[in-house]
């Protein structure tokens, strides 16, 4: 089933949050599932196979934040966290567990619908097919495979740390900008805190080499060439 609806996950105890949004999604050709606690989230993440998870922080029995961690552990769906304003810190502790996104009440359906969307297309969109392994000193990055290894030993990147540092090694030698590494990464219309790039690329530097992203301050980053780490 090729045009088999696509199923969203609503980890969110909120009936008043999860009857609209989950009405507007079915309105607009998703199939649905809710759950309303940590452990029905947990479990219907492995059950119901979703397409993506839209996933609530304060949870009657816990934090969605454990629910993203968990998840983690054996999958890669796209996660799209549903977060209070004032949740900051919450927030970029779900993007370092390897959130892709969020949202923050209150939304509109449609805001999130649309981020549903560039989410999803962002997450299906083929891993470069064709794209050559890139080896720069220790690190070789394969695109194709969307695998890392730093001295031939593996390295566990979430997907946002991969996508930043393919760019960065494409462009490796170069300055990329900070707002090209939000744009491409994130999305153009990321309106959430540009710390939040600051901590995956920290993440990325504390995962391989010393001496490998050189900040520019100021204006971005920059993966050493070739020649600087020969
Ligand atoms: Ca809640």
């Amino acid at each position: 089933m090729v045009h088999a609806k696509r199923t969203i996950l609503i980890v969110e105890d909120e009936k008043s949050i999860t009857t609209p949004l989950a009405e507007a999604l079915e309105r607009d050709g998703f199939h649905t599932e809710i759950a309303h606690t940590v452990s029905d989230g947990l479990a219907k993440g492995k059950s119901v196979r979703p397409d993506l998870v839209l996933l609530d922080i304060g949870l009657p029995d816990g934090s969605g934040l454990d629910v993203c961690r968990e998840l983690r552990r054996t999958s890669s769906v796209p996660i799209i966290i549903l977060s209070a304003r004032g949740e900051e810190a919450d927030r970029v502790v779900g993007l370092e567990l390897g959130a892709d996104d969020y949202v923050v009440k209150p939304f509109s359906a449609r805001e999130v619908i649309a981020r549903i969307r560039a989410v999803l297309r962002r997450a299906s969109s083929p891993a470069r097919a064709g794209e050559a392994p890139i080896q720069i000193g220790p690190v070789r990055l394969d695109p194709a495979k969307r695998m890392v290894s730093l001295n031939g030993t593996s390295v566990e990147l979430a997907r946002k740390e991969f996508d930043l540092l393919a760019l960065l090694m494409q462009e490796a030698g170069s300055v990329v900008t900070r707002e090209r590494l939000i744009d491409e990464v994130w999305d153009v219309n990321w309106f959430g805190s540009t710390k939040t790039l600051d901590v995956h690329i920290s993440m990325l530097r504390k995962k391989l080499a010393p001496g490998l992203i050189h900040t520019v301050r100021g204006v971005g980053f920059r993966f050493a060439s070739p020649d600087e780490v020969a």
